[in-house]
């Protein structure tokens, strides 16, 4: 009985990890072909200043249009670009295209701004990542104080001694480093501080439900003195509501990233959007009543 019990459980799941690994090797296969077929591109999500309520940067998103497969979501295809390598070609790809987009807008007349590119943990453990930075730098002719690095949280904590050589590395390169998804990973303080970063990025689990979760509210609050004790900047993620926008502001975070602001747009949208703003630079603190208006 419970050996049939188990073999029908068995059946019931064997389709399934079937069409799971079918799906993944059609993502992967497709994924082989994707950047000699112009199918990636990049969207582009404005970052906010919360004191003055000027646009300090972007963050460049990775978008994939497959022939075969449509649109795929980067959280279904970087986990299989990662464990294809493929990262390796398209992460360069990504951090190219994004440094040329600024040296491009700022030719069109744009103000300088950050733009801030998403490296894997792949990346980040090629010895000659710096180099192929500087490579990036050199031929586009983005100064490297506009490039920012997301590392994310759990990048970091592999091999700590190594991760803290590799961010003075990149940082001796000029560009700013930044933690991404900080506070769903445990990392003791102590090593982050020999981190080489700049920034901590504020996981937006915990922006959610920031207008009523007490403890969330705490937690963003511990987040922020803590980076601002270490002299770090922090920047909320996922900011979608005026009220989670204010109680930032009064906290001291330093920067909102977030629907509210702006969902990640094409780069001819975000162009015109940058445009359309690079007029009004607000004069007085952004307050939630002009947020997002
Ligand atoms: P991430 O780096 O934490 O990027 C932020 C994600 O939150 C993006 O999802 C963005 O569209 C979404 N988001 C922004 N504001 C809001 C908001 O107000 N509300 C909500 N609900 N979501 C918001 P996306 O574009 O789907 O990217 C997902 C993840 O995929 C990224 O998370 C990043 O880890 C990874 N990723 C994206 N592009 C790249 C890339 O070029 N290279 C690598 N290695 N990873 C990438
Ligand atoms: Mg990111
Ligand atoms: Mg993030
Ligand atoms: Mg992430």
């Amino acid at each position: 009985r419970a050996k049939q019990e188990g073999r029908n459980t068995f059946r019931l799941f064997e389709p399934k990890m079937q069409e799971r690994a079918a799906r993944h090797l059609a993502i992967e296969n497709a994924l082989r072909r994707a950047l000699e077929r112009n199918e990636l591109t990049l969207h582009y999500q404005p970052q906010q200043c919360l004191k003055s309520g000027r646009i300090l940067g972007v963050e460049a998103l990775l978008r994939w249009k497959s022939a075969e497969l449509g649109d795929v979501p980067p959280a279904e295809f970087i986990p299989l670009a990662e464990e294809s390598g493929l990262i390796v070609p398209i992460g360069e790809w990504v951090m190219r295209t994004a440094a040329r987009q600024m040296v491009a807008w700022m030719a069109a007349g744009l103000p300088p701004l950050v733009v801030a590119v998403n490296l894997s943990m792949v990346q980040f453990r090629q010895s000659n990542l710096p180099a192929r930075v500087g490579a990036i730098l050199a031929d586009t002719g983005l100064p490297a104080g506009l490039l920012e690095i997301e590392l994310t949280e759990s990048v970091s904590m592999n091999q700590p001694e190594a991760a803290i050589a590799m961010t003075r590395a990149l940082q001796a390169c000029g560009v700013m480093l930044s933690v991404d998804d900080f506070g769903t990973c445990y990392s003791s303080l102590a090593y982050l501080k020999r981190l080489s970063i700049d920034k901590l990025k504020i996981d937006r689990s915990f922006i959610g439900e920031l207008d009523t979760d007490h403890d969330d509210q705490a937690i963003v609050s511990a987040i922020v003195s803590l980076a601002g004790s270490l002299g770090l900047q922090t920047v909320a993620e996922g900011v979608e509501s005026p009220g989670q926008l204010d109680f930032l502001s009064r906290l001291g975070c330093d920067i909102a990233q977030g629907y509210l602001i702006s969902r990640p747009l094409a780069a001819p949208d975000m162009f015109r959007w940058l445009k359309s703003r690079a007029g009004s630079v607000r004069a007085a603190p952004l307050t939630a009543a002009t947020a997002g208006a």
